[in-house]
């Protein structure tokens, strides 16, 4: 039940002046702090008011992505996060929050995606921002052997210059999760539906997975940017379905 570990999805497109903006300037957590020392939300860091359309997002995006120069951080295996570098856990989960902001609503993303290798994400059981909610050394075991397998997107995949795929893998259905809050307490949740899909697509990051490399992933490619997202407004109306609270294991 403890292994290391973090987060995500969603959809977007940059120009290659956006991209070029945010390859020459990577994410600084743990240096000049100025920017993240901000308190950070645990839950509820953005309200449905901050949320923008993606397709009409002009954001510089920080999301590092698969065909990204740091791209090589999303195969490495993240590191655990120890007590004494909670503070740093805090700029790394602001760090995700601001990353993540251009495309609320979103149900998640990992440290590694931010260009960070340290087992933190952050993720939404509903995709509604108010309930983002930050993850720390998370691990988690299947609650029986029955597998979901619905359709994945993720920022990292999305986000690229011109990789338009998704991927369909099975994930458990239901699974009990522990992790660590900012706050240093320990949760042991139950998670069943999307909520469990999307903690296992993130705990993937921590562990250097990207989801359309998975062996068992059915990989779906689009031509365009227009009908991927086409595409996504189904998986949403999909996922909508299957949106269930954690609730506390017993
Ligand atoms: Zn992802």
């Amino acid at each position: 039940m403890t292994q290391p570990l973090p987060i995500i999805l969603e959809t977007a497109v940059q120009d290659d002046k956006v991209m070029q903006d945010f390859e020459s300037e990577p994410p600084q957590v743990g240096g000049d702090h100025s920017q993240m020392v901000k308190a950070p939300p645990t839950r509820g860091g953005y309200g449905s008011k901050d949320c923008v359309n993606l397709a009409s997002s002009t954001a510089v995006s920080r999301i590092i992505t698969i065909d990204s120069p740091q791209g090589s951080v999303l195969k490495k295996i993240a590191e655990p996060i120890k007590l004494q570098e909670f503070p740093l856990a805090k700029e790394i989960a602001q760090a995700l929050f601001d990353s993540l902001k251009p495309y609320l609503p979103a149900a998640g993303l990992a440290a590694p995606q931010i260009g960070i290798s340290k087992s933190i994400f952050i993720y939404s059981y509903d995709r509604n921002p108010d309930n983002l909610t930050v993850v720390i050394n998370p691990s988690f075991v299947p609650i029986g052997e029955e597998t979901i397998e619905e359709w994945e997107g993720c920022f990292s995949v999305l986000l690229s210059r011109n990789t338009w795929q998704i991927a369909k893998i099975p994930r458990y259905k239901k699974i009990r999760i522990t992790y660590t809050t900012l706050e240093g307490e320990t949760i042991d949740h139950v998670l069943e539906g999307f909520a469990a899909k999307v903690f296992q697509h993130e705990y993937d990051h921590l562990q250097g997975v990207e989801n359309i490399y998975r062996k068992d992933a059915t990989v779906k490619a689009f031509g365009n940017k227009d009908e991927l997202e086409e595409f996504f407004k189904n998986i949403k109306k999909t996922d909508a379905e299957h949106y269930l609270k954690p609730t506390p294991y017993r």
